[in-house]
């Protein structure tokens, strides 16, 4: 579709492209994936997002575990593993570090009990959001989105496709879900994971 950028690096904006990268992270999916999206990048700029990737994929699985039957085989088939790595011990212990014992309360606010949450880091979330709205302008409108360019970020009712009619492509059998338009100036871009 792009052609003529075929090889301009989608992060960093610079030629000579060496490699590709899948929008959203390929780690998401379920391993029969066909009909991933790619975009070109360096080797170089994407490992400097590598951890981002790896963490997206646990805020989702804590996000839609017990609503996504995809999410909960990934959780024994990927999380627990690379979690358990001897080399992922950092990693693992930042992790313990977001998760916080909260009171459970009833409705009419009496303690019921306690219970484990993980709090996500809404600036580090918002910054694996950018990277795929900036990867999915430059695959669909040929447009590189510098970093930075100001990206807004909202979190919207699931009743968004209501809005958007039919005009979500999806990847990987409704594990994303993604439209956009743009104006003169502005990219507005929708995205649905795992359908939840
Ligand atoms: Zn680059």
């Amino acid at each position: 579709m792009i052609s003529k950028n075929d090889k301009i690096c989608y992060l960093c904006g610079k030629d000579k492209a060496d490699s590709k990268d899948h929008i959203p992270p390929k780690s998401i999916f379920p391993k029969k994936t066909s009909n991933l999206l790619t975009v070109p990048t360096h080797i170089k700029c994407n490992k400097e997002h590598e951890k981002d990737d790896e963490y997206f994929l646990f805020f989702l699985s804590v996000a839609a575990f017990s609503e996504c039957k995809e999410m909960k085989d990934l959780w024994k088939e990927k999380i627990l593993r690379s979690l358990n790595r001897s080399e992922s011990h950092k990693y693992k212990s930042y992790i313990n570090d977001h998760i916080n014992s909260v009171d459970i309360l009833s409705e009419g606010g009496i303690i019921l009990g306690n219970g484990e949450v993980f709090f996500a880091e809404t600036s580090r979330i918002n910054r694996i959001l950018s990277k795929i709205a900036r990867g999915i302008v430059f695959k669909e409108d040929g447009t590189y989105i510098h970093p930075s360019s100001s990206i807004e970020i909202q979190l919207m009712k699931p009743d968004i496709k209501m809005l958007r009619g039919d005009a979500f492509c999806s990847i990987g059998n409704d594990i994303f879900q993604y439209a956009w338009h743009k104006t003169d100036s502005t990219f507005y871009l929708w995205f649905i994971f795992l359908n939840v």
